[in-house]
């Protein structure tokens, strides 16, 4: 799928980056024009891989180049300070050739949080193209403000894009690292599962990729619906390669680092393990995965691995599982691969604990602050009450 993409603030303009290079690696696919927003200058020369062309302070008459300091309503004010400066940065993408705009951004903090809404709401006033938004969550623990922060600009987000992508940080903090320490690895978790998402459809005809269904973009458009929130699992496993082949490989003329072939049964298991591992495991966003309203299967591999039967087998084991009759599953061929990756997509989710628990913690955060302005309110009363009794 061919994309316009916005990295807004420093969350969404460092997986911008990541998906950058890993679009760059595979020799160009699916961006084909990207741009970073931030309202903070050193973030954004921060970047490695999105050209310096391509990069836009905003806000500066306001925050000059200093960051909103986790306010997104500042963050909202310079992003509509420049939204026409934003308006020509992004119409630099031909948009004839693009499937879809994609707008990313962290939405506990303040730039992104603030502004990724009004930019899609924006886009979506101008192109006529779907606009979905990558929405990162802050991790439970990141506290109060980074909660409130998210649970009101998701609102924001969701009613302004055809669908919200989510990735929760909290699922992927693991052990006791800090978050910031992790960031660099979460990024990798995200790009190889949106990395492989939006390039499903864009694989190389001329080099010889012609599989029996490849998964186009029309399917993802319609996996993503209109409205509503998705959530991605994912599982990856190794093909092994025969260790020297041993006498009987070569009596056969295999020769010592030659893949192994896959024999029909072991071809359908490995898929059909595989995407139960993707969809009973880690997701994006943990949720229900009865609540979902649609579903896509991607299996990615060297061609002669993505079985037919097991993928067929797994879309039914899909829709024994969400209830859903709307699963669609399709090929990824990748001929140079040493591995078999699989990508379940659930759309349209409505039963996801984490959001009912940012809500909560967003309402507490709230409540909080009232209360902490009233007691201010009261102590400098009593600070400034002239008493003239004496
Ligand atoms: P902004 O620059 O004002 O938009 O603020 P940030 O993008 O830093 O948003 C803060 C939120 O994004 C917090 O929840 C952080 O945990 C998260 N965040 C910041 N950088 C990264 C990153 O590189 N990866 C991920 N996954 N989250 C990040």
């Amino acid at each position: 799928m061919r994309l316009a993409i916005v990295g807004v603030g420093q969350a969404g303009g460092k997986v911008l980056d990541r998906l950058f290079e890993y679009d760059t690696a595979r020799e160009g696919g699916f961006i084909q024009h990207a741009v970073a927003i931030n309202s903070a200058k050193q973030d954004l020369q921060g970047l490695e891989h999105v050209p310096e062309s391509n990069r836009l302070l905003v806000g500066e008459s306001i925050v000059n180049g200093q960051g909103t300091g986790t306010d997104p309503e500042i963050g909202r004010a310079c992003i509509q300070e420049d939204l026409e400066e934003i308006r020509s940065a992004i119409d630099r993408a031909a948009t004839s050739e693009i499937d879809a705009f994609l707008v990313i951004a962290g939405l506990g903090g303040g730039t992104g949080s603030g502004g990724a809404p009004v930019i899609a709401e924006r886009i979506r006033e101008i192109y006529p193209k779907p606009v979905y938004g990558l929405g990162i969550l802050p991790a439970a623990d990141e506290g109060g403000i980074y909660n409130l922060n998210a649970a009101k600009s998701l609102q924001r987000f969701v009613e302004h894009t055809d669908n919200v992508l989510l990735f929760d940080n909290g699922s992927f903090k693991h052990g006791g690292e800090s978050l910031a320490g992790g960031y660099a690895e979460i990024n990798d978790e995200t790009t190889s599962r949106f990395g492989m998402f939006f390039s499903a459809g864009e694989i190389d005809a001329m080099a010889g990729n012609v599989a029996e269904s490849v998964v186009d973009s029309s399917e993802i458009i319609n996996t993503l619906g209109q409205q509503g929130l998705t959530s991605v699992g994912y599982a990856t496993e190794e093909i092994e390669t025969r260790d020297g082949g041993g006498l009987l490989g070569r009596l056969l003329g295999r020769k010592d680092d030659e893949p192994e072939f896959a024999s029909e049964g072991s071809a359908t298991n490995r898929i059909t393990s595989l995407v139960r591992r993707a969809t009973l495991g880690e997701l994006t966003l943990p949720c229900e995965i009865e609540s979902a309203s649609r579903a896509l299967l991607i299996v990615a591999g060297p061609p002669e691995h993505l079985d037919r039967k097991g993928l067929d087998k797994a879309r039914q084991w899909i829709e024994e599982r969400t209830g859903s009759l709307e699963v669609r599953a399709g090929d990824y061929p990748r001929p140079d691969s040493d591995r078999i990756a699989v990508l379940v997509v659930l759309s349209g989710v409505t039963d996801v604990p984490r959001i009912e628990e940012i809500q909560r913690l967003a309402a507490d955060a709230e409540r909080e602050s009232e209360a902490r302005a009233e007691n201010s309110d009261e102590e400098l009363e009593e600070l400034i009450e002239y008493d003239d009794t004496e």
